[in-house]
């Protein structure tokens, strides 16, 4: 059985542009790439690295409503009495700053020519048309210089950032209106079983509401993908391989459900390699999401298919799809950081633990004294759909313990970090 981070490592190298470090080639190491407007690039990820075309700011500029003033004019004793000449507004361009004089200036107006402070307009008295300034300013004070946040030609964003608003908000500082981001994988997502049926749909006895696939058709969206949920298939090999096969036809990756256990209706794993998906593993020695089968399909012309078998338990799927799912369709679009940074938390209470497998637990988060704290649910069982719904992370309860204690600090990965 493959260790969690072996595991992760392997299907990151499948998911990375260069290919895999098994040796088999993946096709190009170039990803597909297209424009797309600013608007429409929340959570894609970049193709190009976006620069700076001209200095960020372009201009000096005040950060405060007050009074532009040249500091070398402050001569002798304060206070210090000048008059208030011209004015600079936002948009427009001011004059010149007079010798001996002040400007009226308001926030993000253009510093003018000639002065080299602001003094805020609560510290300045005015008489008419004279202005007394209490203290005499340092040299820049208040003044956003040209070029503090980028000088021109600098990198404002590098290629395979996964954009966020903040970086939404860079490339339209640097003047962009479109940006060249890596084209969407394509997931197609098949739940298997004869107990099956839609959500809403007539309770037969013995069938339960397939709940699996709204959800991993939400967590691979927002990672970035295009998603087709496919009908369900029965537990029969034949349907198995024909929907498995019609579905690699064009699928970057194939996520199936349910079936990749070793029980007698177990057909997932046999079909796959039915239809010429090779196996890379399928155990994984955590807790839930053991039976997890991860393998490849050749495309000719084209990078390999990569195909995920989850387990059906609702909180196996989830979890699963969560850590290596999110993370490879991240790689495959060229983030550069695919998987989340581990937060370290503490326990509230205890949590009991068979050695042998990574357990990861759901979780809720908080604040205590000391910091962030971790509370592990009591009912950790693979089948709780509710313990998928209250959960705000997954807490990593090491492998070779026999349990964690309260106060112990352990490795944490948020959730909304997978699925945001
Ligand atoms: P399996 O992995 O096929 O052995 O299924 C394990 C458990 O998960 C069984 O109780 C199944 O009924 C349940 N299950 C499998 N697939 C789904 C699904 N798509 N939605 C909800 N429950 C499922
Ligand atoms: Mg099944």
């Amino acid at each position: 059985m493959l260790r969690f981070e072996d595991a992760l490592a392997r299907i990151l190298a499948l998911g990375s542009p260069l290919g895999s470090p098994l040796g088999s080639p993946l096709g190009s190491p170039e990803l597909a790439s297209e424009s797309v407007e600013l608007e429409e690039a929340e959570g894609r990820t970049l193709a190009e690295d976006v620069v700076a075309p001209g200095d960020l700011p372009a201009f000096d500029y005040s950060a405060m409503d007050g009074y532009a003033v040249c500091t070398r004019d402050l001569e002798g004793a304060e206070p210090y009495r000048l008059p208030v000449v011209g004015e600079s507004k936002t948009g427009e361009v001011a004059p010149p700053l007079a010798s001996h004089t002040v400007m009226r200036i308001f926030t993000g107006a253009p510093l003018p020519e000639g002065a080299d402070a602001i003094v805020m307009q609560e510290n300045v008295v005015r008489e008419g048309d004279m202005a007394i300034l209490g203290t005499r300013p340092r040299a820049g004070q208040h003044v956003r210089a040209r070029g503090a946040d980028l000088a021109a030609g600098a990198v404002a964003i590098p290629r395979g950032t996964r954009l966020r608003p903040g970086h939404l908000a860079l490339a339209a500082a640097v003047d962009r209106s479109v940006l060249t981001v890596t084209t969407k994988p394509v997931v197609a997502i098949l739940a298997t079983g004869d107990e099956l049926r839609r959500p809403g749909s007539e309770a037969v006895p013995g069938t339960i509401p397939e709940s699996n696939t709204v959800a991993l058709r939400s967590m691979a969206r927002r990672a970035g993908a295009t998603c087709r949920v496919l009908p369900y298939v029965r537990d029969d090999k034949g349907a198995h391989e024909r929907a498995f096969a019609s579905a690699l036809e064009d699928a970057d990756v194939l996520v199936t459900i349910g079936g990749v256990s070793v029980g007698d209706h177990d057909l997932v794993r046999p079909a796959l390699e039915a239809v010429g998906v090779t196996l890379e593993f399928w155990r994984v020695a955590i807790k839930p999401g053991k039976p997890l089968a991860i393998g490849r399909f050749a495309r000719p012309g084209r990078r390999d298919a990569i195909v995920f078998g989850l387990p059906g338990n609702p909180a196996s799927a989830i979890v699963t799809f969560a850590l290596f799912g999110i993370p490879l369709l991240r790689a495959l679009q060229g983030d550069a950081r695919p998987f989340p940074p581990f937060v370290r938390a503490r326990m509230t209470r205890a949590h009991a633990h068979d050695p042998g497998r990574l357990e990861l637990a759901r979780a809720t988060l908080g604040h205590g004294p000391r910091g962030l704290m971790v509370t592990t649910f009591g009912n950790q069982a693979s089948g709780a759909v509710t313990s998928m719904a209250q959960a705000e992370a997954l807490a990593f309860i090491p492998e070779d313990v026999t349990g964690v204690a309260a106060g112990e600090e352990v490795d944490v990965v948020l959730l909304s970090d997978l699925c945001d």
